[in-house]
């Protein structure tokens, strides 16, 4: 109907999540725990004292810039900050294939947003398939690669849904790939497995983090990429000004000034994680794939995901259905207890 919209924009939709109050929400890879009162309160009291509403933010936020580096173990000139990751994964894309220089690729299944932020930039995507173990197939990305022109590679690591992390195999040959090579270490604080010391020997490596997960601050919208300091200049230039506001800094800020506090919970999540790996194993219906993060990823067997998802929603826990299975956060021990007890109520444990 209007002509100056582009066609191409029609097929996608709006980015959505079901919003369902009443659920324990295991859907989206949040930790289930806020902030604690009292950094709260610092929060508000920097809020009240720090931040004057009617100027715009640091649009280069040199102290988080500073301290994020030196909780990465690289420079500052290393880090580019963004408006969640997604942010620098639509930067990155613009500084690689805008104007039909070249394709987006990615190991799929894996995180929608590398597809999504393509389409909306009208820049062809190329999904590699990932082999039965959700392993990356190298041999295929790299002739996907050859054949389609593809400026820059996706690579979750762990994975989002599949949870897994590359093999050293695959890793090895990343860095000789002609394009830029782009880790998403989201899940990092709960795999401990980084790249970062071969942002000295890749040359085409670019590593992106979030506060959004173990640091509990989705709501703020903070992501990192960390690269060298050619790559990481050329993002500044295509990023928003301001994209970051002062309340996001500062709370990011804190985060890692508290973050022996914040962390603390990592192991009790990983604990957690390994408790419900135990249950699910008992169930000869439902699949249950290895994760070296704060979520799990199981197949039920003979059961429809959706169906199996609708129905653990109705019983209150809300899960999310993906890649032809189910991706189910870690949450409290009383939001697991419930999953515990919602699955055990679907499904008839073969022994015990
Ligand atoms: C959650 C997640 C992110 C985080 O995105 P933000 O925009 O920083 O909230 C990035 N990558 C992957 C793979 C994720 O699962």
């Amino acid at each position: 109907m209007q002509p100056y919209l582009r066609p191409d924009l029609d097929r996608l939709q709006a980015y959505h999540t079901p919003h369902f109050p009443e659920a324990d929400k295991l859907d989206a890879n949040e930790l289930p725990h806020d902030l604690p009162e009292w950094l709260k309160n610092k929060l508000a009291f920097l809020l009240e004292q720090g931040v004057r509403t009617n100027r715009y933010p640091e649009g280069d936020p040199l102290a988080l810039k500073a301290a994020i580096a030196e909780y990465c173990g690289v420079t500052s000139d290393m880090v580019c900050v963004g408006n969640g990751s997604d942010e620098l994964i639509r930067s990155l894309i613009t500084a690689t294939c805008l104007g039909d220089r070249g394709t987006v690729a990615s190991a799929e299944p894996t995180f929608s947003m590398y597809r999504i932020l393509a389409e909306t930039l009208a820049v062809p995507y190329v999904g590699v398939a990932r082999t039965a173990d959700y392993g990356v197939d190298a041999d295929a990305l790299e002739a996907a690669i050859q054949a389609n022109g593809t400026r820059v590679l996706f690579l979750a690591n762990p994975n989002s849904p599949t949870g897994n992390l590359l093999s050293d195999e695959t890793s090895e040959r990343l860095g000789s790939l002609p394009v830029l090579v782009v880790l998403d270490e989201a899940y990092y604080e709960f795999s401990r497995f980084s790249a970062v010391p071969l942002l000295w020997e890749w040359p085409n490596l670019v590593i992106l983090r979030t506060f959004s997960k173990a640091f509990r601050l989705a709501n703020f919208r903070v992501g990192y990429a960390l690269a060298n300091p050619e790559i990481a200049a050329v993002l500044e230039k295509v990023r928003l000004p301001y994209n970051l506001p002062g309340l996001s800094q500062l709370a990011a800020f804190a985060a890692l000034e508290h973050r022996d506090v914040l962390l603390a919970a990592v192991p009790e999540i990983l604990a957690e994680r390994r408790r419900i790996e135990r249950f699910l194993a008992d169930f000869e219906q439902i699949e249950l794939f290895p994760s070296d993060a704060n979520f799990l990823f199981v197949r039920p067997r003979t059961a429809d995901p959706e169906a199996v998802r609708v129905a653990l929603a109705g019983r209150g826990s809300l899960v999310r259905s993906a890649a032809g299975g189910l991706r189910i956060t870690v949450g409290t021990p009383e939001q697991n207890d419930r999953l515990i007890a919602n699955v055990a109520a679907l499904f008839t444990p073969e022994m015990r």
